[in-house]
């Protein structure tokens, strides 16, 4: 287990990680190979955003992270999740002789030897949506026998592109938490079967973790000093806390104080606000406070957060806010009317963060004693191009009409 501190070393190998995998990823997938293989997403100018939102409040630069784009996957889960299918080929072609040091071309793990050798194994993953692609889609390109475990009523358009991709769909009468359960003991039981494990995986982790110097990068080209006097405030979507904990994690080893991070949870759903409220070490979960999970943010549906990443959060963190699905709507259409940025409704929640901050009560005494003129705000959109442009519509039409009820009242 990492400790409390950030640990810039697992960050390091995790990038470096990456990095030596860019050239196999641009020979797997031809949408990679204009970007040699690197998978990053763009910060874009989020300026009409925080005008339209925001009007006449001087508070600082917005951006959005864009990794809605991010290729491949189609959402924040690449980063986690291809890492973790890296490091597991890498380790099964090392111990088989078929990579020989650390420097080695990675290219090797995409010829016909590595793919029969990976064909022995099984990569085996619980999700109803976006993880089981990433993980999905990886894993089977490697040649591995990808397998995702999903609840029956997941949605069929997510099962067809997997199945197209080469990958394995089992599907569970359930519910999700019964499909990760069902995945996790039949993984455990067979032999050569790597389950990813959600809830405690510090490969998940750290491929999240590598995010953080990307980010400081495009900061920096983009002109945005991060200071004191020049602070920088995130805002990530929430589901087990996995992808917005390690991202955290990496952005506190870089920027260490001057660093704000905040998880946006649904109202529903919030389960990391409830174990770190807890104070506890005991899991609590969002049925116990009598919350039923229900939101049509999917992504985010989690009743139960990370122990691995509440474990590590407490100190890291700035704090969370919660997000209710109409302000997820109304977040979804401002993306799409103000800016043309297309998302999935989990992937909107973090829109709603520098509003509340600058406009709350708990937000405000955050910031007192924070120099806040001159502060950047990331807003990190996490999913949406992969889903197809008649869901997308859907999702857009939903809150065009909850806009119109609202305005007759
Ligand atoms: C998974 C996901 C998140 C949150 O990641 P966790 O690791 O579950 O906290 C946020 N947005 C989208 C679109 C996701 O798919």
């Amino acid at each position: 287990m990492p400790g409390s501190a950030p640990s810039l070393a697992l960050i390091d190998e995790a990038e470096s990680r990456l990095a030596r995998c860019a050239p196999l990823l641009a020979a797997l997938f031809p949408e990679l190979a204009a970007a040699g293989g690197h998978i990053e997403s763009r910060l874009m100018d989020a300026k009409p955003l925080h005008l339209a939102l925001d009007a006449g409040e001087a508070s600082g630069n917005w951006y959005l992270k864009r990794d809605d784009e991010l290729p491949v996957a189609g959402s924040i889960k690449a980063r986690g999740g291809f890492h973790e299918v890296l490091a597991i080929a890498e380790s099964i072609a090392l111990e088989h002789g078929l990579l020989h040091d650390a420097s080695a071309d990675r290219r090797v793990l995409a010829t016909p030897q590595a793919r029969t050798l990976f064909g022995q194994y099984a990569v085996t993953v619980g999700s109803t949506g976006n993880l089981g692609m990433s993980i999905g889609v990886m894993a089977a390109a490697l040649g591995f026998d990808a397998v995702v475990h999903m609840s029956a009523d997941a949605k069929e358009w997510k099962k067809d592109r997997l199945r197209q991709r080469g990958v394995r769909v089992v599907e569970h009468a359930g519910d999700y938490a019964e499909a990760v359960a069902a995945g996790r003991a039949q993984a455990l039981a067979a032999p050569r079967n790597h389950f990813v494990d959600d809830e405690r995986s510090e490969l998940l982790f750290f491929g999240y973790a590598a995010a953080a110097r990307g980010l400081a990068a495009q900061l920096t080209e983009a002109g945005r000093v991060v200071d004191a006097d020049h602070p920088l405030f995130v805002y990530i979507p929430c589901g087990v806390g996995g992808a917005p904990g390690g991202i955290s994690h990496g952005l506190k080893a870089l920027f260490g104080p001057h660093v704000h991070c905040f998880f946006a949870e649904p109202v529903a759903s919030p389960c990391v606000l409830v174990q770190l409220a807890s104070g506890s070490d005991t899991p609590v979960s969002v049925y116990d406070l009598g919350l039923d999970n229900r939101t049509e943010a999917d992504g985010l549906a989690v009743g139960q957060a990370s122990e691995l990443v509440t474990a590590l959060m407490g100190p890291q963190l700035g704090g969370v806010f919660t997000v209710s699905d109409d302000e997820l709507y109304l977040n979804l259409l401002a993306l799409k009317d103000i800016l043309g940025v297309e998302v999935e409704p989990s992937a909107a929640a973090g829109v709603s963060g520098p509003r509340w901050l600058l406009g709350s009560a708990a937000g405000r005494s955050y910031t007192q004693g924070i120099e806040m003129s001159q502060a950047t705000h990331v807003i990190w959109t996490t999913g949406g191009s992969l889903v197809p442009s008649d869901a997308l519509r859907g999702f857009q039409e939903h809150a065009g009409q909850f806009c119109l009820r609202r305005a007759a009242t």
